[in-house]
């Protein structure tokens, strides 16, 4: 870091409340309107079109291969439900009343590897197999069936390749999957945070784990150095990876159809407002790209960060995006959400948001904890930790006075009323009995 942190904190004055590890909510005043802020970046919907047609192509290896997958036609997609239940709890309880609909984004339910990560992660994975497969001549075309990817002679083929991944944990379970389902051969880089389960879910299904005591930046520079090294080897970049951000955005250009299934009209008066858990970036960064092409001004995106980690927060606050990490800021001790235990942003993603996201907020330990319990008690609905982020999103935004700069600044006071907020759930399903036990017997002192 050249410049000090101090000079830092002197030009924006939240930072220090960051570094007391105080929750905060942040209005990014580097906004632009979506159609400028898109000319900026070298991607469009074109590149949203190419993933969705490419999803759309394995569609018959994903459901041969995944049978559960035959309700959806082989799209990995989630469901989005209401939750008036907790809404109303929330309400009452936190002396906010937020207006509107609130509703939960169940990428926990989403087939295959039930987190957010089965979006990007598997998509780069296909992606990968697709360009082997054309490249050495066991597909001659993209207009063969894909199901042939769930042959033995592909698994065959596949096999003679790695594919490598650093993860705090979920990562390395889609890759995991995926790539051991095509026949490659597997190696996870694990950072201290990553879950027991974890771990041996993996090996279970023959996949490498090396297991790290460092945290998630170094594991991920230690797997990507072993991958360099072996040509055979490919490595999924969480750092700077633009396939998993194409995977991500056809989840948000998704929502358009979704919600215009549910009957939910987001124009200028009826206001959408999306709250995304983040991590290095990657999943809230791809989802709001996706969200701003389907909805333009009238979606607003915000993610959510433990003040423990709020490396996203720091890189944009500061616009230095990777060149900051939270340790800069004495912060950086293990949080409960592990999903989110990111020290250090993704500069790709970090550069390419700072004009899309309305900001961010960051929430204590104990806050993740009361979210966690209070879902399960209200809605009967287990989210692992670093999911319930985003429960917590309307709340900030109506109660906080940097929300409410924000929604005068943008007319949007008067329209509250009409309002469809979606906290964005990246995961829980696959989280085993016991360890649900675990979370929510340690949670359970934490009812909001
Ligand atoms: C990875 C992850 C996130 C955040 O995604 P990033 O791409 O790291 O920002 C959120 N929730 C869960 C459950 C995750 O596994």
């Amino acid at each position: 870091m050249t410049e000090k942190i101090t000079e830092l904190i002197e030009k924006t004055p939240l930072l220090n409340d960051i570094k007391n590890g105080k929750e905060i909510f942040w209005e990014n005043t580097s906004y632009l309107p979506t159609e400028q802020a898109t000319k900026e970046t070298k991607y469009s919907m074109a590149d949203i079109e190419d993933a969705e047609a490419r999803l759309q192509r394995f569609a018959s290896f994903i459901q041969t291969a995944y049978p559960e997958t035959a309700l959806t036609g082989g799209i990995i997609e989630s469901p989005l439900s209401e939750i008036s239940a907790m809404q109303g709890h929330l309400n009452e309880t936190l002396g906010t009343k937020v207006d509107g609909k609130l509703w939960l984004k169940r990428d926990d339910l989403l087939p295959i590897s039930g987190t957010i990560k089965a979006r990007g992660a598997i998509y780069e994975v296909l992606k990968h197999a697709e360009t082997l497969a054309l490249k050495e001549g066991m597909l001659k075309s993209i207009e063969e069936d894909y199901a042939v990817f769930a042959s033995e002679s592909f698994r065959n083929f596949f096999s003679g390749f790695n594919i490598t991944v650093g993860t705090t944990g979920n990562l390395g379970i889609s890759v995991g999957t995926m790539g051991r389902k095509l026949g490659f051969d597997v190696t996870v880089h694990m950072s201290v945070e990553a879950k027991l389960w974890k771990k041996e879910y993996l090996r279970n299904i023959g996949v490498e784990v090396i297991e790290h005591d460092t945290d998630f930046s170094r594991a991920v520079e230690n797997g990507r150095a072993a991958s360099d090294s072996d040509p055979k080897s490919y490595f999924v970049d969480d750092e700077h990876s633009e396939e998993l951000f194409f995977g991500y955005t056809v989840g948000g250009f998704r929502m358009k159809k979704q919600l215009e299934e549910q009957g939910v009209t987001v124009d200028a008066d009826h206001p959408l407002f999306v709250y995304l858990p983040c991590g290095i970036g990657g999943s809230p960064g791809g989802i709001t790209f996706g969200l701003k092409q389907a909805f333009g001004e009238h979606v607003h995106c915000f993610f959510a960060e433990p003040t423990k980690m709020p490396s996203m927060l720091v890189g944009l606050m500061t616009e230095k995006f990777d060149e900051v990490s939270v340790f800069d800021f004495q912060l950086g001790g293990l949080t409960i959400a592990d999903g989110l235990a990111v020290p250090r942003t993704s500069g790709l993603v970090a550069k390419l948001m700072r004009t899309f996201f309305s900001g961010g907020y960051s929430i204590d330990d104990d806050v993740f904890k009361a979210l966690q319990t209070t879902i399960y008690e209200k809605e009967s609905i287990f989210l692992e930790p670093a999911a319930v982020a985003g429960l917590i999103g309307p709340y900030n935004l109506m109660a906080s006075p940097e929300g409410q700069t924000y929604m005068n600044n943008k007319n949007l006071t008067a329209k509250m009323g009409n309002a469809t907020h979606i906290a964005w759930g990246t995961g829980g399903s696959m989280v085993p009995e016991k360890d649900r036990a675990i979370f929510l017997e340690e949670s359970s002192h934490f009812l909001m």
